[in-house]
C-alpha cells in the first residue's frame, strides 16, 4: 500500500524540499520506490533531483488542469527507485486557476491514481503557504511531517498550521494526522538551538512524535541542489547526509517497515 505523506511549515526556509528530497532519496536507497510531488511553484525540489525543469512538459500543473495524466506526469530522476512528479513557474497560476473549480481541494485526489503505480511512499512537497496548493496535498495524504527550523520563530505560525489539519479534518472529512515532527537546521552547539529543542519537546508534549534524529546544519546539504543531486547522494558520508539515512531508518521503524537491500 501506498502511503502518502507531505511536508509540512508554511515558513519558507525550514528545511521542507532539503527533507523532501533527502528523506525519499534515503528510503530510495534502502529499496523503496518513493514518489517526490513538488507542490512549490520555485520548483527547488525538482531542481534538487536533478530534473531540468524547463525541458519537461508535464508537471504537476498538467495533472492538475487536466491536461497529462497521473502516470504520464511521473518522471525518472538519476536516482535509482526515486521518481518525480515535478514542478515549475506555471505552478503559481494554478491557485487561482483551481479556486474557479467546484469541490477544489480534491482535485489532486481526483487526479492521483494511487494504485497505478507502485509506490512505497509518495512525499508532497508542499508550498509555504496554506493556499489551495497545500489544502490539495493534505487530502490526498496520509500523513504529515512537520521540519521545524531550529531558531527563534520556531514555533511561530505553528497553531495556525495546526488549524488547518484539523479543518481538513472537520471540514473537508480527510484525516491526515501529523506523523512526526523533524528539528532541522540544528547546530547542538548553540544555547539557542538546545532551547528551541526543549520548546518543540514542550509545545508537542504528549501529542505528537519528534524525531529523535535532528539534521544538522550542514553545508554539502545546501550545495547538493546546484549539482542536481540528493544531498545523501552527492556527497553520502557528509554529516548532513547521514543524519537523513538515520531519519530515514527511525522513519522506517516508527512505520513497522522494513530496509529492503
Ligand atoms: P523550504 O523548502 O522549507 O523553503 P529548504 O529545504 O529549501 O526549505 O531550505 C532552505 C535553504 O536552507 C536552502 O538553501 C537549503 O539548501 C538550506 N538548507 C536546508 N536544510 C539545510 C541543512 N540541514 N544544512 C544546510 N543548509 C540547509
Ligand atoms: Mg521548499
Amino acid at each position: 500500500m501506498t502511503e502518502i505523506i507531505t511536508i509540512l511549515n508554511q515558513k519558507g526556509g525550514c528545511g521542507k524540499t532539503t527533507t523532501a528530497v533527502n528523506l525519499s532519496a534515503a528510503l530510495a536507497s534502502m529499496g523503496k520506490n518513493v514518489l517526490v510531488i513538488d507542490m512549490d511553484p520555485q520548483a527547488n525540489a525538482t531542481t534538487s533531483l536533478g530534473i531540468k525543469k524547463n525541458e519537461i512538459d508535464n508537471t504537476i500543473y498538467t495533472l492538475l488542469t487536466g491536461k497529462c495524466s497521473y502516470v504520464d506526469a511521473i518522471v525518472e530522476t538519476p536516482t535509482p527507485n526515486l521518481y518525480a512528479i515535478a514542478s515549475n513557474i506555471s505552478l503559481s497560476g494554478a491557485e487561482v486557476e483551481l479556486s474557479k473549480e467546484i469541490g477544489y481541494p480534491y482535485i489532486l485526489e481526483e487526479k492521483l491514481e494511487r494504485d497505478m503505480v507502485d509506490f512505497d511512499y509518495i512525499f508532497i512537497d508542499a508550498p509555504p503557504s496554506l493556499g489551495i496548493l497545500t489544502l490539495n496535498a493534505l487530502v490526498v495524504s496520509d500523513s504529515v511531517l512537520i521540519p521545524i527550523q531550529s531558531e527563534f520563530y520556531a514555533l511561530e505560525g505553528m497553531a495556525d498550521l495546526i488549524k488547518t489539519i484539523n479543518l481538513v479534518q472537520t471540514r473537508l472529512k480527510s484525516e491526515c494526522p501529523i506523523k512526526g515532527i523533524i528539528l532541522t537546521l540544528y547546530d547542538s552547539r548553540t544555547k539557542l538551538a538546545r532551547e528551541v529543542s526543549e520548546n518543540v519537546e514542550e509545545f508537542f508534549k504528549d501529542t505528537e512524535y519528534i524525531f529523535k534524529e535532528k539534521i544538522p546544519r550542514n553545508v554539502k546539504l545546501a550545495e547538493a541542489p546546484s549539482h542536481g543531486q540528493p544531498g545523501v547522494v552527492y556527497d553520502p558520508e557528509c554529516a548532513g547526509s547521514k543524519s537523513y539515512i538515520q531519519l530515514a531508518k527511525e522513519f522506517l521503524k516508527l512505520n513497522g517497515d522494513e530496509i529492503n537491500v
